[in-house]
């Protein structure tokens, strides 16, 4: 038995204790969580410096901020979700009650990217905890700093056979997922969640996969220019882009290209300078592969704004590309850096059909003071979540469960999704003993006459 399987065997055994089930144990366990994250504060904050240059407001705000708060909102919710839930009963089940129990899956297993990678890795273990389940977590290799860090914070505050961190890249995930989980939770891309989904099948082990693609964001021509030029910019380059529901690629009303092309290279200079490059603040790209990868962009369709790189520390100015067709490279995958193409549209019809002819997207933005035109892209267009005149804002919501649809992921979390993502709803009936209806016995006489007044 090798080291993985001794831990997956410690936690079942654990599990098995019952002890995870306990209200107190979770409210415990997540107060515990909330406790270190706090101590543990700056040293996180360094890490996600040395792992991708974030800056402390972007670090505090997308990683520590947003898990404290959600630890916060659990915590205050975690003692109504517990409860089981009484459903109707039909009159055909005269004489009993209906239950929803939820029950925790039992050991989950949590493999995150390194775009986020403490919130991506954490947020979901507060369901699981939640929910009142073990887990094991793999968080990324390409952000070693971070994952240490979250390493050691978990294995001061929790016993291994509870909540476990296995570091390691391909192959670790690859030794985990032979083994049988009774849950998985995936954050990463779309050719790794059908590798995820392929090895879960093996065991029928039940998943839920965050994934990507492309996220378009339309501006329409009655679009207030100047503030979608600002919420563009903030959602396009926070993280330098990568970031899962980052819009992707716009499509603009040529009527008012001119206008809002002028105002975003203003909300660009306003968020980070004249010279990016030299922004201490501004994060930079992960590794040489993905540098390399979104420079080849460049020289695709026309530069508006930005362009420039530097390839000490792997820093990509944030830019703008015009005159893109759907045929160019920066067009055919998920851009995941802080290259912003633009395709240009006439009527409404024209955008929509453009963006179904490509998967369904993780996420969706339409900038437009029209309701009517607003409902007509919601009723259209599937996607994962999204907003209305603003980009990635809906994320923050613990009300608004997030996930996609299609290729861009199964499932969804945050909030109370969270819990119920790592919850088993248990349907029961709960029988009188004090009469029995004949009906159902297939000796009763002219049965089914009388079953025919009820199943009709
Ligand atoms: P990735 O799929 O390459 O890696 C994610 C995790 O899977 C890592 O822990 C990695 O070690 C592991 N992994 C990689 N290859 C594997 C394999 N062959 N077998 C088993 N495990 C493997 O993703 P990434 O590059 O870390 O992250 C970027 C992607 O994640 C983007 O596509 C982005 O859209 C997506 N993402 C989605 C969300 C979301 O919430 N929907 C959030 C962040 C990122």
């Amino acid at each position: 038995m090798n080291t993985i399987q001794a831990l997956i065997k410690k936690q079942k055994a654990f599990f098995r204790t019952d002890k995870t089930k306990d209200i107190a144990f979770r409210l415990d366990a997540l107060q515990k969580l909330r406790t270190a994250i706090k101590t543990n504060e700056k040293q996180l904050i360094e890490a996600l410096k040395v792992d991708l240059n974030k800056s402390e407001f972007e670090a505090y705000t997308t990683e520590v901020g947003i898990i404290l708060e959600e630890i916060r909102f659990t915590t205050r919710h975690l003692r109504s979700w517990v409860k089981p839930k009484r459903v109707k009963t039909p009159i055909t089940h005269f004489g009993s009650t209906s239950y929803i129990y939820p029950e925790p899956y039992g050991v989950s297993l949590i493999i995150s990217p390194w775009n986020y990678p403490f919130q991506l890795a954490i947020a979901p273990l507060i369901g699981a905890i939640a929910a009142g389940n073990c887990a094991v977590i793999k968080p990324s290799e390409l952000t070693p700093k971070t994952s240490e860090v979250l390493g050691r914070l978990i294995q001061d505050i929790f016993p291994e056979e509870y909540i476990v961190v296995f570091q390691g890249g391909v192959e670790t995930s690859q030794a985990l997922l032979n083994e049988k989980f009774d849950y998985i939770f995936f954050t990463g891309s779309v050719p790794v969640g059908k590798i995820i989904m392929e090895a879960a099948s093996k065991h029928l082990t039940p998943v839920t996969l965050e994934l990507g693609g492309k996220s378009p964001c339309i501006v329409h021509e009655d679009a207030n220019i100047k503030l979608a030029a600002k919420r563009i910019a903030w959602g396009k380059y926070i993280n330098a882009g990568q970031t899962c529901v980052a819009p992707d690629y716009l499509y603009i009303h040529q009527s008012i290209k001119h206008d809002f092309l002028t105002a975003l290279k203003v909300a660009i200079h306003e968020l980070y300078g004249e010279h990016p490059l030299n922004n201490e603040d501004y994060t930079h790209i992960v590794s040489e592969k993905h540098y390399n990868r979104l420079c080849s962009f460049l020289d695709n369709g026309e530069i508006f704004t930005g362009g420039k790189t530097m390839e000490n520390g792997f820093v990509i100015e944030p830019t703008v590309l015009t005159n893109i067709t759907w045929e160019d490279p920066v067009m055919q995958d998920e851009i995941f850096g802080p290259i912003l193409p633009v395709l240009e549209y006439s009527e409404l019809t024209e955008a929509i059909e453009g963006i179904h002819k490509h998967p369904n997207p993780l996420a969706l933005y339409i900038f437009s003071e029209s309701r009517a035109i607003q409902e007509e892209v919601l009723n259209r267009i599937s996607f994962g979540g999204g907003c209305i005149n603003d980009t990635v804002y809906h994320l923050g919501s613990p009300h608004l469960p997030f996930g996609g649809v299609g290729s861009s992921g199964i499932g969804a979390y945050h909030g109370k999704g969270s819990f119920d993502t790592f919850s088993h709803g248990k349907s029961v009936l709960k029988q009188t003993t004090l009469f029995d209806i004949p009906f159902r016995y297939p000796n009763v006489k002219n049965g089914v006459n009388k079953i025919k007044l009820f199943l009709k």
